[in-house]
């Protein structure tokens, strides 16, 4: 009988798409995957460190797991992603009943690292970092999808020196897949049916920078925006530093661009992002997205903030508030600072602001967004717009849910065969976190050519 494996991913879309490539290496050495974690004879954890939240359910994930090796001969655990390529033969010292360790560019090896967990009773650790992009690719190229949405590598890694980020430590330094194997991937997903993909990296603008003769990130967009087939393209992470002229043209241009950028401002201080060594000031990151506005009026933004970066005085704190105000962004993730290791503030700054008061900054600015977004929302009511359904509401009651081009989610009462469609909407309701929409029949349809996009 086929040996069974069992993944758990934390973290970012990067890791949900590293898990599958850990799901096709074991396959391919013919383990099967089970969403049963006492059923499994292999099993994974996918890590992220960024926070020190997500590395703590780290050790309690593992703690819970010792049971299966305790009750069942053979049982396999590893560790992969951000906090194995942390932590290496640490993790192994502090956690016993820890079988193997492999980091963030080791996912090509991991079947080698299984069978000598098998065979030679090892506890092997892997945490080398490749320079050559070939350690992003599988031999038999990517082999099975689910649904009609999928990710995508472009690049790893980041050379950003943003004090508080762990991402350089754990992810390397940038390393840009070559654009042919990227292009292929996403032609290969659209022949299996695939309508959006998500294009992935930690800094996606600077796509091809340090790799002479390669594409722009702007470039690549086209290209991808040019095969046939393709409905929707989004891509994340970017840093506003990059933020190119010749991107925000794409976003004018790309037909299948979807009207949506993520743009971590994390501060509306400029001393705080001065500490955060992020390389703008607010009056430029306004500059940019004030360009992009002009070029592509119904872009929506979102954005992540940090609350309680050392020294952040609560005129600095009001700034960001100021900025939320003023940008009007459509979501935002918002984190409470977590010093974390290797990292520059970590070193230089004490983490000084009190527990209690990041605590009540974080439900501020969650609240003022939460007041913003309910706005916004309530303008699109009677709009027609159209959404890729998705499947089951996360409300639970029945319903369906998709996201329209500009990532707004969209509850909808329709039959089942309707996932994986796009169909067009007319919006109902909103609340501030999603909208309800009835969907049109084919003669209310919209025009294939959203407004706004130049030919
Ligand atoms: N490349 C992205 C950027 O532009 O900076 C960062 C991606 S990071 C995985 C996602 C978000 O986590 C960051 O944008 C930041 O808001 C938050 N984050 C990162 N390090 C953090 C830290 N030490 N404490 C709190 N939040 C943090």
């Amino acid at each position: 009988m086929a040996k069974k494996f069992y993944i758990q991913t934390y973290g970012c879309q990067m890791n949900q798409y590293d898990s599958e490539r850990i799901a096709q290496v074991m396959r391919r050495s013919d383990y099967v995957q089970t969403d049963r974690v006492d059923a499994a004879d292999l099993i994974l954890l996918n890590t992220c460190s960024v926070r020190d939240k997500a590395e703590q359910k780290v050790y309690s994930a593992l703690g819970s797991w010792k049971e299966f090796k305790d009750y069942r001969d053979g049982v396999i655990i590893g560790v992969g992603g951000c906090v194995a390529q942390q932590e290496g033969e640490n993790l192994l010292r502090r956690v016993p009943h820890l079988d193997l360790v492999f980091g963030t560019h080791n996912i090509h090896k991991l079947a080698e690292l299984v069978e000598q967990v098998e065979n030679l009773h090892t506890r092997p650790v892997e945490t080398t970092f490749y320079r050559d992009p070939a350690y992003m690719e599988e031999s038999d190229g990517r082999t099975k999808v689910s649904g009609v949405k999928a990710f995508v590598t472009i690049m790893q890694g980041c050379n950003k020196v943003c004090s508080f980020c762990i991402v350089p430590h754990v992810r390397g330094r940038e390393v840009s897949r070559p654009s042919a194997k990227v292009i292929a991937e996403v032609e290969s997903l659209i022949a299996q049916g695939v309508k959006e993909v998500m294009l992935l990296g930690q800094n996606v603008n600077s796509y091809g920078k340090l790799t002479p003769g390669e594409l722009s990130f702007a470039e690549l967009l086209c290209r991808v925006d040019a095969i046939d087939g393709i409905e929707r393209i989004r891509f994340t992470t970017s840093h506003p530093q990059d933020l190119s002229p010749q991107l925000v043209e794409a976003f004018a241009t790309c037909k299948n661009l979807c009207e949506h950028l993520h743009l971590p401002v994390q501060s509306g201080s400029d001393e705080v992002l001065v500490r955060m060594r992020r390389g703008y000031s607010q009056q430029e990151y306004l500059q940019r997205i004030g360009r992009l506005r002009d070029r592509c009026p119904e872009v929506a933004l979102s954005t992540d903030i940090i609350v309680g970066f050392p020294g952040e005085t609560d005129a600095e704190f009001e700034q960001t508030l100021e900025l939320l105000r003023h940008v009007e962004y459509d979501e935002i993730f918002s984190f409470m600072y977590s010093p974390r290791p290797q990292t520059v503030s970590a070193k230089i700054y004490d983490d000084d602001i009190p527990d209690d008061v990041k605590r009540e900054r974080l439900r501020i600015v969650q609240a003022l967004q939460q007041s913003i977004s309910l706005v916004k929302n309530r303008r699109r009511i009677g709009d027609r717009d159209e959404i890729l359904v998705d499947g089951s509401s996360k409300l639970k009651n029945g319903q369906l849910m998709g996201r329209t081009r500009t990532n707004r989610i969209v509850n909808i009462t329709a039959p089942e065969n309707l996932v994986g469609q796009i169909v067009p909407v007319r919006i109902t309701s909103a609340t501030a976190n999603s909208l309800l929409g009835e969907v049109l029949s084919g003669s209310d349809s919209l025009n294939p050519q959203p407004e706004g996009k130049v030919a």
